[in-house]
């Protein structure tokens, strides 16, 4: 089993860019924010849980997270590979991760401007069911409001409000770029500049994994 890792700031293009490796390389995308809104949808307990502090920007307690992947990974269903989006955030889930064998892994760091990746979050729309990623003018759903995948109501999602946004970006920088340099010194870590088209970013991630 091949294990991919993409590293990048709110808004890097992460899970538009999981979405395109599944797309191509068929391996499975495993998004913890994707489970944890599934899980706030669902009205679970553990969405219940993990609710407040998604709407304000900061982290979901490891324990809860590391559990919901360690789920996800006995699921099965991993077709040869898979590829982790927003995971690990802290160090504690790098070591619940590294714990976890594979066939090979390796972690790729999109690189963009705070900038950049702030004018994207504020342009976002995504799909409350299946969690597919829009942009107002790049990329808006054929009918407005509706997701072209599974018809689902496609918005903002509440944590790309200013606020939270702003929180993010801390939580980011104190919590998970630590995270990055460990797989830095594990020798694993790509970077790759992530401005740019979603397709021209594409392009460079796509050479690194064939
Ligand atoms: P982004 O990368 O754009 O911030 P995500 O959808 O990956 O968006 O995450 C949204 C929110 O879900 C995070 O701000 C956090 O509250 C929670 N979350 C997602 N993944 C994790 C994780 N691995 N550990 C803790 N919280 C997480
Ligand atoms: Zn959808």
């Amino acid at each position: 089993m091949k294990r991919f890792i993409l590293f990048g700031a709110p808004g890097s293009g992460k899970g538009t860019m999981g979405e395109l490796i599944q797309r191509d390389f068929g391996y499975a995308k495993i998004s913890t924010g994707d489970i944890l809104r599934a899980e706030i949808e669902r009205g679970s307990a553990d969405g219940l849980r993990a609710r407040s502090f998604m709407e304000d920007g900061g982290l979901v307690p490891d324990e809860l997270v590391i559990e919901l992947v360690r789920q996800r990974l006995e699921r099965g269903d991993l077709d040869g590979g898979y590829v982790m989006d927003g995971y690990p955030r802290t160090l504690v889930q790098a070591e619940a991760l590294t714990a976890v064998p594979s066939e090979s892994e390796r972690a790729i760091f999109l690189e963009v401007s705070e900038a950049e990746a702030i004018r994207r979050l504020q342009a976002r729309l995504t799909c409350r069911e299946c969690g597919a990623i829009y942009h107002r003018e790049n990329k808006p759903p054929r009918q407005a409001g509706v997701c072209d995948v599974c018809g689902g109501a496609v918005e903002p999602r509440a944590d790309d409000a200013a606020a939270a946004v702003r929180r993010r970006f801390r939580v980011y920088a104190r919590r998970t770029l630590p995270v990055i340099r460990y797989y830095e010194h594990r020798q694993v870590l790509a970077r790759v500049d992530g401005n740019g088209t979603a397709a021209s970013v594409y392009e460079r991630i796509r050479e690194l994994i064939s």
